[in-house]
């Protein structure tokens, strides 16, 4: 399809491979870039132009981004990409692995050139193991073509790409305890002040991407940034993968414009699984507040669409739930994955988080008391914006956004000591 970027080779037999990438025009940008045509503001500039915004979660335009290192400073700076991919419902950077590896590695060149990083990593989550062997694999083709390494293409540009595997804790999708994981240290966020840009791997200017945003470089290089934005919507620029997930005919991952219309993705995905009526959507991965059905249907697939309806875009994990799903049981196992996954730095993440699994489930085994829910709004208030890291955000926002949706529903559990919906 004319949008794709980085499904753009799915039609071919091996789209992973070396010559599958360059037969589609695949490391041009590179050339166009080394060949002399671009110094390096003017590709911060095109990517700027372009309008990517981060495609991790937070949405961050990465041209911005970009132009926060100083590289005029003396010693070496680093850019890393993050495909730790942990937010439950997201599944696309494993498929840009597995399916288009030199897009990424590309698009890490461009961006290390563009940065003057002396080198790239790569954290690939722990349980990525054929997407890891792919990219590898592809690391070696590019090295042997002089894509990458010492040199490249003659320029005189040394950049190499390291590959680090995480081991599956969520947290270290969080740029600056993933910094602290290939450093060896434990996996825990980092106070900011200081930024990466100013304070990163060890301790030096670094840039941290989302595997998708890095693996959009080339084609935003090589056909305009003016293409890929007006492929978007204002302030959404290009295409975005969304990952559909839950109660749909058709679960997967799905390239579209951004502004797309949710009921279009919808019916991309194939509908409600048995044309059930639809209950509810989380836009934008597990930690983005639910959306109920019926706004949802009226709703466009972008940034700031989203957010006006009080949600996130987020990682585009899109989770579809059906009528037949029992919204305190939902919440139960959500509020329980960030209980878990809390890294226990800091005391209303680690305590509240604890806090809330344990009211939700106590209403979920008909033992929840009336004051539960305002006693749930208290400490999901609590928690928002007392952390270090926005994990406690992520574990805060379903569980205010649930109560508040489907209060009802809760109330009943609470009321009947059973489901409303049978469950
Ligand atoms: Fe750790 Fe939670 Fe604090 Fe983040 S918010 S640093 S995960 S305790």
């Amino acid at each position: 399809m004319a949008n794709e970027v980085c499904f753009r080779l799915m039609h071919l037999p091996e789209p992973w491979r070396l010559a599958a990438y360059q037969s589609e025009g695949g490391y041009e940008a590179l050339r166009k870039v080394l060949g002399g045509g671009m110094p390096q503001d003017q590709v911060i500039e095109e990517v700027k132009k372009s309008g990517l915004r981060g495609r991790g979660g937070a949405g961050f335009p990465t041209g911005v981004k970009w132009g926060f290192i100083n590289r005029t400073a003396p010693g070496p700076r680093y850019l890393v990409c993050n495909s730790d991919e942990g937010e439950p419902g997201t599944c696309k950077d494993r498929d840009i692995l597995r399916f288009n590896p030199h897009a990424l590695i590309e698009g890490m060149v461009i961006a290390g050139y563009a940065i003057g990083a002396v080198a790239g990593y790569n954290y690939i989550r722990g349980e990525f193991w054929e997407p890891y062997e792919r990219f590898e694999a592809a690391l070696a083709e590019a090295r042997e073509a002089g894509f990458l390494g010492k040199d490249i293409l003659g320029s005189g540009l040394d950049f190499d790409i390291h590959t680090h595997l995480g081991a599956g804790a969520y947290i270290c999708g969080e740029e600056t305890a993933l910094l602290n994981s290939i450093e060896g240290r434990k996996g825990q966020p980092r106070y900011k002040p200081p930024f990466p840009a100013q304070f990163g791997l060890y301790g030096r200017p670094t840039i941290i991407n989302n595997t998708e945003s890095l693996a959009s470089v080339p084609e935003i290089i090589r056909r305009g940034g003016d293409w890929f934005r007006e492929i978007g919507v204002a302030n959404s620029g290009g295409p975005k993968l969304f990952s559909v997930s839950g109660n749909v005919a058709r679960p997967g991952n799905y390239e579209v414009p951004l502004g797309t219309p949710f009921a279009t993705l919808l019916e991309m995905a194939g509908g409600v699984r048995g044309g059930r009526k639809l209950k509810a959507v989380i836009p934008g991965g597990s930690s983005a507040p639910v959306i109920p059905g019926d706004v949802m249907m009226d709703l466009t697939m972008d940034y700031d669409a989203i957010a006006k309806a009080g949600s996130m875009l987020g990682s585009g994990a899109v989770i579809v739930m059906d009528d037949t799903n029992c919204m305190v049981r939902v919440l139960d196992r959500v509020s329980y994955f960030y209980y878990e996954e809390s890294c226990g730095q800091c005391t209303p993440c680690r305590e509240g988080t604890g806090w809330m699994h344990r009211v939700i489930h106590r209403i979920e085994t008909g033992k929840g008391r009336p004051e539960d829910l305002d006693l749930l709004d208290d400490v999901a208030a609590k928690i928002q914006g007392r952390t270090i890291c926005a994990l406690g955000d992520a574990a805060a926002m379903p569980v205010a956004s649930f109560v508040r949706h489907f209060r009802d529903e809760f109330a009943y559990h609470i009321e009947h000591r059973r489901c409303l919906v049978g469950g």
